[in-house]
């Protein structure tokens, strides 16, 4: 029984998998080029984001049993082709919760006393102390789009700050604390609108140049989601026009992104789709990852 590790995986994992007799080969830097010359030889594939895990290539991995995915979306495989051909696919849905939750709370902080922007001011060798007039979060209202595990645990943080909590989910019927409501209804209370969807048909573009217009004057946005949940350009011209005040971002609509134009206004702050990057949930996807390779492969 082989593994290929197509993506970086915790050392710990490999150790874990390979320690039950199973083969592990580590190529964390494969190209698609390579993985589809060996893709035959091999019973799981372990990917993150990086590698797409396209019909062709599933067709070209003739013994491929398993695709375990470390984290959570699953938009770089084709799902429902691997399991129409009896190939599992697997995740790891819990592992990082908390690290995603803790950066949108992260990034409501810096939203709201522009600390990215202070720092530089300050490396400017700067004192600009009259620029920099903050808001609290206590008693703001935070809108959630989505009210799946990330948003409620972003949810939670948002609570014990003292912000109420309000979310748009039609999946979802109740969560505590949490006021459930239409989209509509969310975005006119929200001062904060914080994305955690993952990006379907449904949800494309599901904040777009309308939903802004709907929003209340100066809101500021965070999506720490999936690209392509969240229009970007509808964005800028709203941060342009002042409609909002400011935005955070850890995915795109396009990734890798660099020199996304949203960066070129200073009321956007954000981060390289790092939000399940810490060393506790790298940790914990590990563990999960090997214990799918695992049981797959052993039962
Ligand atoms: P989840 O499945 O628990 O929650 C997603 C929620 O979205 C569900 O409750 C679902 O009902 C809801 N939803 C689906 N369609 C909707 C729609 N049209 N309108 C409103 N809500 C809708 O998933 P999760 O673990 O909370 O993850 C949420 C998102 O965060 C996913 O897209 C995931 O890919 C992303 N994520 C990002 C990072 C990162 O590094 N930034 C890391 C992990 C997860």
């Amino acid at each position: 029984m082989k593994v290929l590790i197509c993506d970086a995986t915790a050392q710990s994992a490999l150790d874990t998998i390979a320690a039950a007799g199973i083969e592990v080969v580590d190529r964390p830097d494969i190209t698609p080029e390579e993985l589809m010359e060996v893709a035959a030889e091999y019973d799981v594939f372990v990917v993150r984001s990086r590698t797409k895990v396209r019909e062709a290539l599933i067709d070209a991995a003739t013994n491929l049993k398993a695709i375990v995915r470390g984290g959570v979306g699953l938009d770089n495989i084709d799902v429902d082709y691997a399991r129409s051909k009896g190939i599992q696919v697997l995740n790891t849905p819990t592992a990082s919760t908390s690290a995603v939750a803790e950066l949108a709370v992260g990034y409501l902080f810096a939203l709201a006393r522009q600390i990215p922007q202070m720092t530089a001011s300050m490396k400017a060798g700067e004192w600009a102390k009259k620029s920099f007039l903050g808001s609290e979060l206590a008693e703001k209202t935070l809108g959630l789009v989505g009210a799946g595990r990330i948003a409620q645990a972003t949810g939670q943080k948002a609570i014990a700050l003292g912000m109420s909590v309000v979310a748009y989910d039609p999946y979802v019927e109740s969560a505590d604390g949490i006021e459930m409501m239409s989209l509509g209804d969310v975005l006119s209370s929200a001062d904060y609108i914080s994305l955690h969807v993952p990006h379907t048909e449904e949800t494309h573009n599901i904040i777009g140049a309308e939903e802004i217009a709907k929003a209340k004057d100066g809101v500021a946005i965070i999506n720490c989601g999936r690209g392509g949940t969240l229009d970007e350009d509808a964005l800028y011209e709203a941060l342009e026009s002042g409609k909002v005040s400011g935005a955070a971002l850890d995915v795109y609509a396009e990734e890798p992104s660099k020199g996304h134009k949203l960066y070129t206004l200073p009321q956007v702050i954000g981060s390289p789709h790092i939000g399940a990057g810490t060393r506790e949930a790298k940790a914990r996807v590990g563990k999960e990852v090997a214990k799918n390779v695992i049981g797959v492969l052993k039962n």
